[in-house]
């Protein structure tokens, strides 16, 4: 499945399917979930949350995308413009996953003097 890329400023309150929205001014990217559910993954592009490599045609993201919150639980990596579905997790992997990535991002926030970000999707990692 495909996912076309748009370098917007802001990011519209409409969001178009399959469309993945980076602005570089907010260092943020959106979308919507890639499963076709609706939801709006909002993936922050920092050392501690995504990284988005863009080659001069395609985009990708790293590490993948776990939407844990969402009912679908859809988790999937975005690779040149491309979407590629990853194994799906059992209730206790997302758990301690969550749990994990909870810690390290309050770790970093809490460096940086930042307050936490709410409502930021789930990142997830190499398995
Ligand atoms: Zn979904």
């Amino acid at each position: 499945m495909k996912i076309r890329h748009e370098f917007v400023e802001s990011i519209p309150e409409v969001l178009e399917d399959a469309t993945l929205y980076v602005s570089i001014k907010y260092a943020t990217t959106m979308h919507k979930c890639c499963c076709g559910c609706g939801n709006t993954v909002v993936a922050p592009l920092s050392p501690n949350d995504w990284t988005l490599a863009f080659d001069g045609e395609t985009v990708s993201l790293d590490p993948s995308i776990g939407n844990w919150s969402f009912p679908c639980q859809s988790h999937y990596w975005i690779r040149e413009d491309e979407v590629v579905w990853a194994r799906r997790w059992s209730g206790r992997e997302i758990t301690a996953a969550r749990e994990r990535e909870r810690r390290s991002r309050r770790r970093f926030y809490q460096q940086r003097g930042n307050v936490m970000a709410e409502g930021v999707s789930d990142r997830t990692r190499h398995f």
